[in-house]
């Protein structure tokens, strides 16, 4: 038996065991692979799961409503960070597909303008639209 302990949003523990050293490996450094906080506004981040018509979403979430999408590996399905994904808000995501034509590069540029009015308490698990 081979056991890894390591963090989890710089915070929370978590451990990771098996047999075999490759998966047991492989899972601590996806763990690893996490930032220790929200890269955007530095708040931590939960772990959040949904599933929408069949398809399963793993994403990290942080108190302000940013969020990361994990990829998933076709093969085996183990899951992987993609430090690229921008941590978008909802608003955000939704003003992109909602796309009235006024960004002619489809938008690969990183803006840093602040998020709009963002609402104060912890964000809510339903899709606000
Ligand atoms: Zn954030």
């Amino acid at each position: 038996m081979i056991e890894i302990q390591t963090k989890v949003g710089g915070k929370s523990l978590t451990k990771v065991s098996g047999d075999d050293l490759k998966k047991v490996f492989g899972e601590a450094a996806f763990f690893q692979s996490l930032p220790p906080v929200c890269p955007r506004c530095k708040s931590e981040f939960r772990l959040a799961h949904r599933c929408f018509e069949g398809n399963h979403y793993y994403t990290l979430i942080c108190d302000n409503g940013h969020q990361s999408n994990l990829g998933q590996h076709k093969d085996g399905g183990a899951l992987f960070y993609k430090a690229a994904d921008s941590w978008k808000t909802w608003q955000e995501i939704k003003d992109e597909k909602g796309g009235n034509g006024a960004q002619g590069n489809n938008g690969s540029q990183n803006r840093q303008e602040a998020p709009p009015d963002m609402p104060s308490g912890p964000p809510a698990d339903d899709l606000p639209f």
